[in-house]
């Protein structure tokens, strides 16, 4: 089990529950880093006493390093102070919830360091994931997933033999929109979007879900992490967010991993598995859900699922290009500069442009981010 963690995007949804399950297992927090939320911070220094905090924003930086200079906590400040404060901590667990694809250097960063990786940045695996895990393998480095529903499927595995694996299913919720048609979807708006029926989430991928890009980038989380072809891995809409994945085997034995929809059961198994202890998380009964209801996904509707399958296919550059797009995407959609019906064109279109580059070095793939991003930018100016 973690003793000691740095939690990397600490301000944000995942990050502010990583602490709280920290606190409740009596895991040592030596290092907390954000980009800029420095109000948020503080508390959370004077709360946890880590021995370091790293903050993007130079200035912001400056005037925490002010606000706490009576406590024992360092202060690193810039571009590059994730970086440095994953050099200087000893904790031995990274748990990377920065969101987008700044989560892609620190994991780079965690991995090269030999911390073990509690990864909710799923960017990191959608932009980089062969060279991710194959670092991750070299040096012999667990990577523990957060996000839900891999967090689902690596218990559904547990105890059973890879080769006799037929699929994964990987659930989704469906969103706010799962009944809406092509042309309702064009008049969302950003509120509209942001009211995710079952999880409370950052912004970006609350927009991801109410657009099934969340799911695409799952699907190629779940390729690398478990080391399947994208054909074997399904997607079901399932509304009630109870049944988190699934792993059918060859025998047609479907094992699936339930609970109520709570981050914090994830995050705590990732820093305690194959151990179970007792979590903040409510219990679930099952008389009082009633229904567990299945549906086929809407690929017409939600056409970045089955572009995510293809970006996967196409490999190399390609999935960094198709997150980038969608990044500036949901940036544009949600200042209100596109629609939500934009959003998916954009991606499309910036991920149909895109280079094929095999084998890519993490400069190339930063490169091809910073080219679909400003294509995006670029169809609104
Ligand atoms: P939030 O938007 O709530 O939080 C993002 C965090 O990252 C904040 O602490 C923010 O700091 C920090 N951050 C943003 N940009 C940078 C940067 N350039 N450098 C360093 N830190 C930065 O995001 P979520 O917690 O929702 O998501 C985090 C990650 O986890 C994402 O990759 C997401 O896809 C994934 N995830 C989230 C789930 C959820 O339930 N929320 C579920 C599964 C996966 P600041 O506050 O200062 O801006
Ligand atoms: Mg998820």
């Amino acid at each position: 089990m973690t003793e000691s963690i740095a939690v990397l995007g600490a301000t944000g949804s995942v990050g502010m529950q990583a602490l709280e399950v920290a606190a409740h297992l009596g895991i040592r927090v030596d290092a907390i880093a954000a980009k800029r939320t420095i109000k948020l911070l503080e508390m959370q220094i004077r709360a946890h006493s880590p021995r370091f905090c790293a903050v993007i924003d130079e200035d912001a930086a400056r005037r925490l390093r002010e606000a706490v200079s009576d406590t024992n906590t360092l202060v690193l400040g810039g571009a590059d102070a994730i970086l440095e404060m994953i050099q200087l901590t000893d904790a031995d667990t990274v748990l990377n919830a920065v969101s987008g694809i700044s989560g892609l250097r620190p994991t780079m960063a965690a991995i090269a360091a030999n911390k073990k990786l509690a990864l909710a940045n799923k960017e990191s695996l959608v932009a980089f994931g062969e060279t991710v895990m194959a670092e991750a393998a070299r040096r012999g480095v667990e990577i523990a997933p957060v996000d839900s529903e891999h967090s689902a499927i690596e218990q559904c595995l547990r105890g059973n033999r890879h080769e006799d694996i037929r699929r994964l299913i990987l659930t989704a919720s469906g969103g706010p929109f799962f009944n809406l048609g092509k042309k309702e979807l064009d008049s969302i708006t950003p509120r509209e979007a942001l009211a995710h029926p079952t999880w409370t989430m950052g912004k970006r991928i609350t927009i991801d879900s109410a657009t099934m890009m969340n799911k695409g980038f799952e699907v190629i989380e779940a390729h690398h992490l478990f080391g399947i072809s994208p054909e074997k891995i399904d997607v079901l809409v399932h509304r009630e967010s109870i049944v988190h994945s699934m792993v059918e085997y060859n025998d047609s034995a479907v094992i699936a991993q339930m609970s109520v929809p709570d981050m914090k059961l994830c995050i705590q198994y990732a820093l305690t598995n194959p151990g179970r202890y007792t979590s903040p998380v409510n219990r679930l009964n099952l008389a009082s859900v009633c229904t567990l209801s299945f549906f086929e996904p809407d690929k017409k509707t939600f056409p970045l699922l089955p572009l995510a399958y293809d970006s996967i296919k196409r490999g190399g550059v390609v999935p960094a290009a198709m997150n980038a797009a969608d990044e500036a995407a949901v940036e544009l959609f949600l200042i209100g500069k596109i629609g939500f019906g934009d959003i998916s064109s954009a991606v499309c279109e910036a991920t149909a442009r895109c280079a094929d580059i095999k084998s890519p070095t993490l400069e190339q793939v930063e490169a091809a981010d910073a080219e679909a991003r400003e294509y995006v930018y670029g169809l609104v100016r």
